[in-house]
């Protein structure tokens, strides 16, 4: 996708401190942190949301849960805990059509989300 703003951030066109690379999947700070911890993890093909995601996504979606996984651990949030927030579609406020998982941690969370 020509105009997606993570898809140039995976090919490194637009340059993001990296906190975690693989060749499927990548993981980076978020420009706007809602915590102290709030890194996005992303399949580095473009998939509008988890909505577009089937069968044929399976181990990529494995490899989405070892990023997350490895993301809390090296940031130090994963024994006291996080939230796993992924936003589909305008009702829920997701801004970037590309998949994305939020790992938010470092302070306690609030139930209801807003
Ligand atoms: P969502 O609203 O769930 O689609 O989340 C999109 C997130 O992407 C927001 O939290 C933004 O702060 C974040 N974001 C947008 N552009 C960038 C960027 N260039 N680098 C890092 N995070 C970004």
């Amino acid at each position: 996708m020509d105009d997606c703003i993570f898809c140039k951030i995976a090919s490194g066109e637009i340059p993001a401190a990296l906190e975690y690379d693989t060749p499927d999947v990548i993981a980076f700070r978020d420009l706007n942190p809602q915590s102290p911890i709030h890194i996005l993890v992303i399949p580095r093909e473009h998939i509008q949301s988890l909505m577009d995601l089937g069968e044929t996504e399976s181990d990529l979606l494995l490899s989405m849960i070892e990023a997350a996984q490895e993301v809390a651990r090296k940031t130090g949030i994963a024994d006291g805990g996080f939230r796993l927030v992924t936003n589909v579609g305008p009702d829920a406020g997701q801004s970037v059509p590309h998949l994305h998982w939020h790992v938010l941690g470092g302070r306690m969370m609030k139930w209801p989300p807003g």
